[in-house]
This record gives structure tokens, sequence and C-alpha cells, in this order.
């Protein structure tokens, strides 16, 4: 059973009823002003909790993210929907690390999901949430994971979903999101996509997936619930021990956050006793965040022109209160990384330890690289990156590779081939 007793705003603290759908997608509108909008945030009866929750017992509920369904928001769990998402292996490296420097450096890989990626624990959890109020459209503005995994989520639900991209979306997440019955509405600029959205949720009841709001993205607090689990698992996985540093690419910041908020309940059920700092991964082309930090803002400013990097997954021109309240409340780290770092990253994940990724996965790699390299992770500290979503997505982001001409069948051409192409020889 759910423990969930309300949502509360992160900022003020008012407390907003779990079911009221013409208001908490919108944000708190007690402290709103015209440059800050605060998120609401789904809170449990956690003394409960803590007198019933052991390690031996924590996650043993159900499949799926539903193992873990005291600490989610769904209230009957018929409307549990579940492609068996979550429970993706953390991986110790014993390659990269050693480029990196790095003693006790570990990968949990959210590209073993269903739709291959962790936006699946998100949208998991939104989805159910959706339809225990009644939802029959699902509609969020992306052009990439979370497009692709909303629609996945409504299909398995029974439920219609409208996907708003950018003008450009690669093949393959057109493929992806079509496949699953999602209909793609590509509209000209990033911030109609928001407008439009936020008229389908207001105008026709459709239920929001992601955000839509400004001046700041208040994320969808019930996707933020599906999130959380990866620091759960991130604890479980390494056998109840707390690593130094959790480190994510930033985007809107509801997997960052989710990510925190569960590392943070662990402690506050007395499962563990203390927590990671969170370290979040920007692209340097943007970066609200980081610079938001830098100035000693206590909101985040939008920035202009939004980035343009091959990270097509964390350009974005503005970030969450969710993802700000991380860093400060986990003490943590807020970079930012180029490019060519990024190719370069990919590339090593990938050679070193088997791990393709999407180029936003390969920015927490070269993000961990050049704060180990600045001296600002110790050598001995234990760092978990998350491996957001997989390479395979968009290959054609960072490389184009030449063709390869085929050979004949011929022993002499594949010796003639492995040593003129590759470089082997006999
Ligand atoms: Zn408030």
């Amino acid at each position: 059973m759910s423990f969930a007793t309300d949502l509360k705003c992160l900022k003020c603290g008012l407390s907003y009823s779990l079911n009221n759908k013409a208001v908490i997608f919108g944000g708190c509108h007690s402290c709103k002003t015209d440059k800050f909008l605060s998120p609401l945030i789904v809170s449990y009866d956690y003394k409960r909790l803590t007198e019933c929750t052991t390690r031996e017992t924590f996650g043993k509920k159900g499949s799926g993210l539903w193992s873990f369904s005291d600490l989610l928001p769904v209230q009957d769990n018929r409307y549990q929907v579940t492609l068996d998402e979550g429970h993706t292996p953390l991986i110790k490296s014993n390659r990269l690390n050693e480029e990196l420097d790095l003693d006790n450096l570990f990968i949990k890989d959210e590209s073993r999901n269903p739709t291959w990626s962790f936006k699946d624990r998100n949208c998991c959890c939104a989805i159910s949430k959706g339809i225990e109020l009644g939802a029959t459209v699902a509609v969020i503005a992306s052009s990439g994971n979370h497009g692709a995994s909303t629609a996945a989520y409504a299909s398995k639900a029974g439920i219609q979903s409208v996907i708003f991209t950018k003008g450009s979306i690669n093949d393959a997440f057109t493929t992806q999101i079509q496949a699953y019955g999602g209909l793609i509405v590509p509209v000209t600029t990033s911030e109609g996509r928001w407008t439009l959205m936020e008229r389908c949720v207001k105008e026709k009841g459709w239920y929001p997936m992601g955000s839509y709001t400004n001046p700041m993205p208040t994320g969808q607090p019930f996707g933020i619930e599906g999130s959380k689990t990866l620091g759960y698992e991130i604890i479980q996985d390494l056998d109840w021990r707390v690593p130094e540093k959790v480190v994510l690419p930033l985007g809107l910041g509801e997997g960052f956050y989710g990510t925190w908020k569960g590392l943070s309940e662990m402690e506050q059920l007395d499962l563990v006793d203390n927590t990671p700092s969170m370290i979040s991964v920007e692209v340097e082309d943007g970066a609200p965040l980081a610079k938001a930090l830098n100035r000693g803002l206590d909101h985040v400013e939008k920035i202009a022109p939004a980035p343009s990097t091959l990270a097509s997954s964390i350009a974005t021109s503005i970030t969450s209160y969710q993802a700000m309240r991380a860093i400060k409340d986990s003490t943590g780290i807020a970079t930012s990384v180029s490019d060519e770092m990024i190719l370069a990253a990919q590339k090593l994940l990938a050679s070193k330890e088997g791990l393709y990724s999407e180029p936003a996965s390969a920015a927490a790699v070269a993000g961990v690289r050049s704060l180990r390299e600045e001296g600002r992770i110790d050598r001995d500290e234990t760092i978990v990156i998350v491996l957001t979503s997989t390479g395979m997505k968009d290959p054609y982001a960072t490389t184009i590779p030449p063709p390869i001409a085929a050979i004949e069948p011929k022993w002499e051409s594949f010796l003639d081939f492995i040593h003129t192409s590759h470089g082997l020889s006999d």
C-alpha cells in the first residue's frame, strides 16, 4: 500500500491534495513570483514507514518499480502499470576507472530499461498515477527519451499519447514513438511546445507527463517519484554502502532530483546513516544551473540562445528548482563539459567498459574526469555514474562511420582485410 499523504511545495511547504489534477501540475501558487515557480513534491507518512521498513523487507513488494510500492503515490494496486522496469545492473569499472584515476567507480546502466533509458522509471509511475486520476490522453513535449518512454507506457496502459517534438527529430525516435502508437506533433520552437501543451492540459484535460510551466519547469511530481527508485537501487546494489558521489547528466532535472530524493529518503527511513553528494553535468554552451549557482542566485534563469550540443538529451536552456535544491541540500557540485570532452568520454566508456551510451551519459563521465583532474574528487571515493540511455538511440549524433566494403568469403581476403583495415598481423 502507498503511504503517500499529500504534495508539498518544495519552497514554502504548503500542502496540496494528491488528487487535485487542476492544480498539482502548475506549481505552487502561494510563493510564485515573476521569476520563480516552485514545484510540488509528493510527501509520505515517513514515521509509519520507518516503523515498518527494514533492509530485509525494503523493495520486495511487487514486480518492476512496484517492488517499492509503499513509497510510490499510486494508491490502488489495480492502476500499477509495468514493463518490468528498473533493477538495472550496477557495474564496477575495472578499466575506465584506471583512465580516470579512480579506485571505486561504478556505472548504473539504465539503458537496460524497457525503452532503453532511465525515463522508464519516471513514465511508469507518472502513467500509473495518471490512470488512477482518470487520464485518457498523455501529453509531453520531448524529442527524445521522455517522449519514447511516454508513448510506450501510454500504450501499455491503453491510453493515447501525444508527443510535441522539435521541428527536427532523429529517425530512431520517430520510429520508436510511432511504433508504440504515439502521435507526433512537430513544432517549430521549443517554447511553443510548452504553450501548446499547457492549453492541452487546461482546455482538453490531457494528462501532462512533463513540464510545461513558465518561468521555471516544475516537473511531473509523480514521475519524479518513479525516478527516485534509482537512488534506492544504488544503495541496495552497493550492499547498503553509501557512495561519496552520484553523478548524472542534467537536463530539466527530474531524474537528477528524483535520484537525490530516493537517496535522502533512505536516510530518512533509517536504512542508512548518511547521503552522497550529487554531481550534475551540463553542457558548457548553456549550463543554467552551474551559472545560477556561481552567481549565488536562489533560482535558475533561462540561458539564451538555447545551447547547441550533440548531447541532445541535455540541450536545455533552463533547469528546475529541484535540481538546484539537490545540489544545495547534498553539498554537491554543478559542473559542465564541452562537446569535445563528451565525444572523448563516449569512446572511452564504450572501448574500456563495453558500454555504448548516449552523449548525455558520456557527459557525466567527462564531468567526473575533469573534476578528478581538478582534485575535486579524491581517488579513493566511491563514485556512481548513471548511464541514462543507449548510444543506439542517436548514433549519428556523434559520428557518421565511413562505409565498409564487403569482402569475398575467402580466407586470403579476410587476412588482407584485417591487416590493411584494422592493422592486425598474423
Ligand atoms: Zn510554495
